[in-house]
């Protein structure tokens, strides 16, 4: 599929990255899952309230992806520049500010990378709530229905 990729381990499905040295490349971005909006209209109005009493922001949510690396250092004797395992794996958190825009770290605690991890998952929790939320709202659009109301 594609030449040169190195790693990685996601846990965000939003992106995928490509790793080539410094430069983490995103190829693709945010996919929606598609949500069921063939039910009743009556249905689609008791899923949203049901939504909408679920959302709840957690102060602690990124959006971010956790991206594994393994590397080669910058010693030329090291067995990793000689067919040995490279160095890792070191976790870095990434995330995509705008195109071709990323803000980078590692990640070196396995504290900071667990609430990393749990961080991101908030975050793509309250994603997902919205988007059902928003194509609940379209398919309302859709049959002419108010989108208040019961
Ligand atoms: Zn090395």
């Amino acid at each position: 599929m594609i030449s040169g990729l190195e790693t990685l381990s996601h846990f965000d499905p939003t992106f995928f990255f490509v790793d080539r040295g410094d430069a983490f490349r995103i190829l693709s971005l945010y996919m929606a899952r598609i949500y069921d909006t063939t039910k009743s209209t009556l249905a689609l109005r008791q899923r949203k309230r049901r939504l909408l009493s679920q959302l709840k922001i957690c102060p602690d949510s990124l959006r971010a992806s956790l991206v594994e690396r393994f590397s080669r250092c910058g010693k030329s004797n090291c067995h990793c520049h000689h067919g040995g395992d490279k160095h890792g794996p070191f976790y870095y958190l990434t995330q995509c500010l705008a195109v071709g825009k990323v803000n980078k770290f590692l990640l070196k605690a396995d504290a900071q990378q667990q609430a990393a991890r749990t961080a991101i998952g908030h975050f793509r929790r309250l994603q997902e709530q919205l988007e059902e939320l928003s194509q609940i709202n379209a398919e309302l659009l859709r049959r002419q229905e108010p989108l208040g109301g019961d």
